[in-house]
């Protein structure tokens, strides 16, 4: 298992922030999702530094979408990080935590009438806005509250990308943006010219995930850096940011091999200067949106093994007392983990196992078959870089308790989330 951030083993006891896992699995029982802090806070420097946000005034913001606690929001407003949220929740977890709204991206490709509301009242810096029936909803309420909105426009670029493909599509078949080739952008700055309270400020694209190549984003940058140009050169319009949207890929097991923050940042902005230094426009904005590569590698989840069941010649089932609701990510793409016991670091790995968690449904697998050491039931178990996209997608499946969340840091534990009550899976029922 690869050690990330601050996890050292001492007495072959796994510790993260200085801090003892088998003390965490004690104090706050498990399943637990530890947040190595400092890990998270030193991916945001990374990116604050290379993406050349003091520099070049580009902007890094953090897609809340990976995990958002109010701790999270407070936590990157310190490292000077904009956000970018989805929805009316994750807006008001950041309002909640008074996270700056000017330092807001409002995404998603279906914004309620009440969505578009609360973010203009509470003056978020931009929306992007991703429809054609979005763009009139947000005319109709500024003019109602006589307000002016900055937006960009999302665009859908014509490029797929994911781990190690891509492909240039062309592709109109999306949920998300405004297609080029159809002639939908065009038609959309068109009608901004009937709109008095919106003022388009930058377009944006979001390729996909999990990306481990440079390739799709040098692409996505000449396309966006054409597009301004096109756009000034018709439309007299100063387009000032360009954001390449999120989808840094990072390290789950050893078939994984990202390239580093500053490879990705460096590639990127040296792109963009070449690009417009040869069809002679000025260097917009860059606006980043990471998500994933921030915070995966700086969480993990503690486990208590239960039931291990020896099928021989087959399999072993090791069953922990989490799973896919705190972890959708393997049965739901089939994603890969690293483990291991948290008191047994460095013994020989002797036995093959499968990990699966303890819901009712026989896809409930954590890892299928992964070399561990000797186990027991009561032992605790760790899965790495389950930071991203595990606490934000849990769920109440079986009615398990969602499990809280600790950051560790210098030697010192702090509880982030409560672990759920039964009280609290019942909260919205009515019991008449
Ligand atoms: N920006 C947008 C618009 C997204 O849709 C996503 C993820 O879906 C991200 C940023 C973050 O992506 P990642 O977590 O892969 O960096």
């Amino acid at each position: 298992m690869k050690l990330h951030g601050t996890m050292s083993v001492k007495e072959q006891t796994l510790h993260i922030g200085g801090v003892s896992c088998l003390e965490l699995s004690e104090k706050y029982s498990t399943p637990l999702y530890v947040f190595d802090e400092e890990l998270v806070r030193n991916n945001c420097r990374e990116y604050v530094k290379y993406f050349k946000v003091n520099e070049y005034k580009n902007k890094v913001a953090y897609a809340g979408k990976a995990f958002l606690p109010m701790y999270m929001c407070k936590l990157i407003e310190e490292e000077n990080l904009y956000l970018d949220v989805v929805s009316g929740g994750e807006l008001y977890t950041a309002h909640k935590a008074d996270f700056p709204m000017e330092k807001i991206l409002f995404h998603g490709n279906n914004k309620t009438v009440e969505e578009i509301e609360m973010g203009i009242e509470w003056g978020v810096g931009i929306f992007v806005v991703d429809n054609f029936y979005e763009l009139d909803l947000i005319e109709k309420i500024c003019e109602k509250n006589q307000k002016t909105q900055n937006i960009y426009f999302r665009i859908t670029p014509g490029i797929e990308a994911h781990t190690h493909d891509y492909i240039k599509t062309g592709q109109i078949d999306s949920k998300f943006g405004f297609a080029l080739v159809n002639g939908d952008l065009y038609e959309a700055i068109e009608k901004l010219k009937d709109y008095k309270n919106i003022k388009l400020v930058g377009i944006h694209a979001h390729i996909g995930s999990q990306i481990f190549d440079v390739d799709p984003y040098i692409d996505t940058v000449d396309i966006m850096m054409n597009l301004v140009k096109e756009i000034k050169d018709k439309y007299n319009i100063e387009i000032k940011e360009v954001d390449l949207g999120g989808g840094i890929g990072v390290y789950y097991t050893k078939n994984d091999e990202p390239k580093t923050i500053k490879e990705f940042c460096e590639s990127i902005i040296k792109r963009a200067e070449i690009i417009c230094k040869s069809i002679g426009i000025k260097i917009p904005t860059l606006i980043i949106e990471p998500g994933r590569s921030i915070v995966a590698n700086a969480g993990s989840t503690l486990y208590t093994i239960g039931s291990i069941k020896d099928i021989k010649d087959v399999r072993t089932y090791v069953s922990v007392d989490g799973g896919m609701t705190d972890n959708i990510r393997p049965s739901l793409y089939q994603a890969g983990y690293e483990c291991a016991i948290i008191n047994k670091i460095g013994q020989d790995k002797v036995n093959q196992v499968t990990v699966a968690g303890k819901c009712c449904e026989s896809g409930d697998i954590l890892i299928t078959d992964t070399n561990i050491m000797e186990i027991e039931s009561g032992d605790v178990i760790i899965t790495t870089s389950t930071g991203a996209y595990g606490y934000s997608m849990a769920s109440n499946y079986n009615k398990l308790q969602k499990p809280a969340v600790v950051s560790v840091i210098n030697g010192e534990s702090k509880l982030i989330c409560k672990r759920q009550s039964y009280k609290d899976l019942l909260a919205l029922e009515i019991n008449e």
